[in-house]
């Protein structure tokens, strides 16, 4: 639901730690072995097997089934992970705009006939270990996946998705309230306007005002214009309120049933267990249908098209006058064709992906746009897949050039075709794909083989990769113009292309605004007094169903006592290599080995700092040593799984007011590549290439208009990072790097007619960044490779030392702490600690061109290490379960909201709401909720559940020991934080709340995103940006 990104959840992440290390223990015999043993043909609890094939690439044994009396399929990955995954997905195939696929998704959560509570699957979040549990509506199926480690959470999990899916209650309350209703803007008052209200309403108004996202509906929507995907599935705004109860209910009957079903496991339980579970609980009750849900072949156009759309105006556009979008689109083949989908996103990475590639240098470099368009390469998720090239941040005058471009680019390819290397380099990132260990490795299968399968293709053919692999070197031995002559088919004598230009429209918004309250005087027209009586009366129904405590006791669930007490120890050695102190950690890498660098900015002059994002996207980018930046991102392609450089700020576990401020440079390679991932830092650290301006405006547009783009999709976290701004001065420089301040920063240089300045001031960074003196580094690796690792990383030291200078700090209060807290003896790290530092409130809103807002109050609390922290993690989960939830996201009719603690602050969020000044208040009251006490003990231990299932969510191999390396937090920490969580009771939950939330208490920060606010604007406690 939320997507997390770096800026504000760094830190969270790497105090995440896995608590069962189930996955590499040593068994008798393996989940995939067992597996290998089912026989085609035999019969298992109402499934015949189909096939069983060992998928040695990915370490797993794929078993098909079919379930005999109603013709569901099932595909069950063994693997020896303990990360078990189940989905089930729906062809759903909606042929208007309702949305009625996306709000059914909503409304079948909220009860089923055996857990007839309002929303089991909200509660489970709460009594489950689940490490993950979502729903998700593409344009064409719809999709229930969960996984969790614990074998008896994944039946309480399964009993409750089956439950959902096949025998949900689908009331016409839970209509409203999901879907759309008519209500009075204060329920509570019936002479108050009547409005559209609805979660998914508001969602998909929230989803729209995403300009990328915009282009790419209608992109899909015209470029297959006669069937399914000529509609919007997670619903057109204003097309849902013609949406009926009676129409839901029959999408329902004909969609979800097990003869439209695809089911999915994965991971290290049995299948039987499985397969009993799900035959008796749901599919023995159920006859075989005909479900009529395929999709036909898109009949082919003889000659090519063109259109135009228009969307809302970007006041962060880096350049105002360059804000139209072209892409030219073609549809492809059917994507169950295993071999030619691989074969055509190959094809689709050597024509646009990196420095080297045809359209990289003939759209990007000539800088007639910021970036590609939002939709670029190839599109596998619909039944027969796409190829769309084109870009973004255009001038309107630009546009024709741009179409030409793309023709005459496709010319060169079918007549020079792509270097040899370029293949190679491309073949080896997809072996370090498949090598690298993932924690969510059966939520990714999942959604690999779900559009292929969707539509009958053979998901255990899509899983031998190696095979389609082969045939791709095979087919380019045997025809050395095997790529050109698919480009000339696929591209040149394709007639069915679209060609679709965006472009801003003043009053966009105004327009959407007044169709909406077309829309909505339409049906209150009709309306007679006894309606709007109704209407009142349905209104109140809710409210007080949605005010109600609800009994959950029928739902199955986990107990404190099932959750692991300890954690186990992930060892790690601190040693130095020259004068550098290193971490190295051994760990199952399966062939890779992981580098991490920290370098601190403590002798950066502060009137550099806002440049450090800047320097850290371009850094890998611009070239070094003897390569320019083409040679040096194929050598990154060909010999490492990449390289990349972030921002880093980290507030002390111990004190608020103390924070390391870094950069962390990451790369991972295969073993036998180290000295060339090696040198290639050594040429980055010796030396860069800065004074490409051409190369860089390309970069800075790039980033600027990245930044532009993101602020409609992750507006929450921008909110929460300005709230906390000048609450610690670790808040004050995440601001810097990560929030608005920053994304007006790249807006300003973008705009820039020369570049010159930031070309001088790169150098002056870098001198800075990259010194021997102020840095780190952290090895994972197998334990074979250990001492290789060390001596290549030895070589690397010596190759930078001449960078190594004696450099005063800017800020006079540096504290160093030992690397590993149990030895004051060793390497140590340097923190700035700013002990007069005085927090400062602050109101701040951002109008911007949205229709919905982001809300967040930020309060400033204690470091991890505080006794308190724990109460409040906890605090925090059972505040957003009990009271947040249901107050903005089921009354207020945001898409989301909660509460979180995290860099010693306790934050609150919205997202996608309706609302501002309402949500704080909710915000107010939850903390007056809180005080109050009216919580029971089972409130108390949902909270522990859902907060461990966060805290023991698994690390991948590459990520384990990273809590020590970037934070000083040690396991033995972890496991005093683990016996606090466990203690946690109510009298301390009611203490916290009084300590630290309540008004006289707190200090605290407020940003709000969002559309013009007439109540905001009159209030002069606000600044407005
Ligand atoms: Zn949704």
């Amino acid at each position: 639901m939320f997507r997390q990104t770096k800026s504000v959840f760094q830190k969270l992440r790497y105090l995440s730690f896995n608590g069962q290390q189930h996955t590499w223990r040593l068994k008798s015999t393996s989940a995939r072995e067992r597996a290998l043993q089912y026989q085609p043909g035999q019969k298992i609890h109402g499934f015949t097997v189909k096939e069983v094939v060992a998928v040695p690439d990915l370490f797993l044994t794929a078993v098909k089934l079919m379930h005999d009396k109603t013709g569901a399929q099932y595909l069950h990955a063994a693997r020896d992970d303990s990360n078990n995954l189940f989905s089930v997905q729906f062809r759903t195939t909606p042929m208007d705009s309702t949305g009625v696929p996306h709000i059914l998704e909503h409304t079948v959560l909220c009860g089923s006939e055996k857990y007839p509570c309002r929303d089991p699957f909200f509660k489970m979040l709460n009594r489950s270990l689940s490490t993950f549990m979502n729903a998700f509506t593409a344009s064409d199926y719809t999709m229930y996946p969960f996984s969790t480690q614990n074998g008896k959470d994944f039946q309480n999990l399964l009993s409750v998705y089956l439950d959902a899916v096949f025998f949900p209650c689908l009331r016409e309350q839970d209509f409203w309230q999901e879907g759309w209703r008519l209500e009075n803007e204060d329920p509570t008052d019936n002479n108050s306007p009547l409005m559209f209200k609805g979660v998914v309403f508001n969602e998909m108004k929230g989803a729209f005002s995403d300009n990328e996202r915009l282009y790419a509906q209608h992109l899909q929507n015209k470029l297959y214009p006669d069937h399914t995907y000529s509609v919007v599935s997670g619903g057109e705004p204003l097309a849902i309120p013609d949406l009926t109860w009676e129409q839901l209910k029959q999408f329902h009957a004909t969609h979800y049933h097990p003869s439209n079903a695809r089911f999915f496991t994965y991971g290290d339980l049995p299948l039987e267990p499985h397969l009993k579970q799900i035959q008796e609980e749901a599919l023995s009750k159920f006859a075989c249908i005909d479900p009529k849900t395929e999709v036909p072949s898109q009949p082919r156009w003889t000659s090519p098209k063109e259109d135009h759309v228009t969307c809302s105006p970007d006041p962060l556009a880096p350049d105002p006058n360059k804000q139209n979008t072209v892409c030219v689109s073609y549809l492809l083949g059917d994507i169950t064709d295993a071999f030619e989908g691989l074969t055509l996103s190959l094809l689709s990475s050597l024509m646009i992906s990196g420095p080297n590639s045809p359209f990289y240098k003939s759209l990007i470099e000539p800088k007639l746009g910021t970036d590609f368009s939002s939709v670029v390469g190839y599109d596998g998720s619909t039944k027969e897949a796409s190829f769309s090239i084109g870009l973004q941040g255009v001038d309107e005058e630009d546009i024709e050039r741009v179409k030409q471009i793309i023709s005459q680019t496709i010319d060169k390819i079918i007549e020079n075709g792509f270097e040899e290397r370029r293949i190679e380099a491309l073949i080896h990132k997809l072996e370090i794909q498949i090598k690298h260990q993932t924690t969510n490795f059966g939520l990714s299968l999942a959604s690999y083989i779900a559009s292929s399968w969707n539509h009958d293709g053979d998901p255990v053919e899509l899983l031998q990769i190696s095979d389609s692999v082969a045939k791709f070197r095979q087919a380019l031995k045997e025809n050395p113009r095997f790529l050109q002559e698919k480009v000339r088919q696929y591209f040149k004598e394709n007639t069915h292309r679209l060609t679709l230009s965006m472009s801003p429209e003043e009053s966009y918004l105004e327009k959407q605004a007044k169709a909406e309250e077309e829309k909505l005087q339409k049906k209150i027209e009709v309306l007679s007094d006894s309606d709007r009586k109704q209407i009142y009366e349905k209104g109140l129904e809710l409210l007080a169903a949605q005010s109600q405590t609800q009994d959950v006791s029928c739902l199955p669930a986990l107990k404190v006592s099932d959750i692991e007490p300890t954690i186990p120890i992930t060892p790690v050695q601190i040693s130095t290599a020259g004068g550098v102190p290193v971490q190295y950690c051994e760990q199952p890498t399966n062939g890779l080995v992981y580098f991490r660098a920290l370098c601190n900015l403590n002798t950066l002059p502060e009137d550099l700092k806002v440049f450090v994002p800047l320097f850290c996207s371009v850094i890998t980018k611009m070239g070094c040593g003897a390569l320019d930046y083409r040679q040096q991102a194929q050598q990154m392609e060909l010999r490492t799984g990449g390289m990349s450089v972030s921002t880093q700020v980290i507030t002390d576990c111990n004190e608020l007011d103390t924070y390391e401020q870094g950069i962390l440079l990451s790369s991972s390679c295969l073993e036998r590549n180290l000295p060339h991932m090696f040198q290639l830092w050594s040429d980055i650290f010796n030396s860069p290439h800065f004074d490409d301006e051409e190369r860089l405006r390309v970069l800075v547009m790039q980033s600027a208009q990245e930044l532009a783009n993101s602020i409609a999709y992750s507006g929450h976290l921008y909110a929460m990072t300005r709230a906390g701004r000048h609450l610690t001065p670790a808040g004050d420089l995440q601001e810097t790097f990560g929030g608005m301040e920053q994304v007006t920063f790249m807006k300003r240089t973008a705009a820039m007619a020369d570049l010159s300045q930031i070309i001088r001031t790169l150098p002056r960074l870098k001198i800075h960044l990259f010194n021997p003196n102020n840095m780190r580094c952290a090895i994972n690796s197998t334990p074979e490779k250990v001492s290789d690792a060390a001596a290549h990383l030895e070589g690397f030291i010596k190759d930078v030392a001449k960078n190594r200078k004696e450099r005063k700090p800017v800020r006079p209060n540096i504290i160093e702490k030992p690397i590993n807290p149990l030895d004051d003896n060793g390497p140590r790290r340097k923190l700035i600690s700013e002990p007069t530092f005085h927090p400062c409130p602050m109101k701040t809103f951002f109008q911007m061109p949205f229709p919905v807002n982001f809300v967040s109050e930020s309060i400033r609390a204690v470091p991890f290490s505080h006794k308190d922290y724990a109460s409040l993690c906890i605090l925090a989960r059972m505040m957003t379960a009990k009271f947040l939830h249901g107050e903005i996201r089921e009354k207020g009719g945001a898409y989301g909201g909660g509460a979180k603690i995290g860099g010693g602050l306790f934050t609150f969020y919205s997202y996608r709401d309706p609302n501002t000044v309402q949500t704080l208040s909710a915000f107010g009251n939850g903390i007056e909720w809180a005080k109050s006490g009216k919580f029971t003990q089972q409130d108390i231990d949902e909270a522990k559940l859902s907060v461990f299932s966060a805290v023991d969510s698994p690390v991948a191999p590459a990520d384990k020991g990273m809590g020590q390396f970037l934070s000083g937090v040690t396991d033995e920490m972890k496991q005093s934080h683990r016996q606090r969580l466990f203690a946690v009771d109510h009298k301390n939950l009611v203490d916290v709340a009084e300590r630290y939330l309540s008004a006289g208490q707190k200090t605290c920060g407020v940003a709000i995103l969002g559309p013009e606010n007439d109540v905001i604007k009159k209030d002069p406690s606000w600044i407005i940006k």
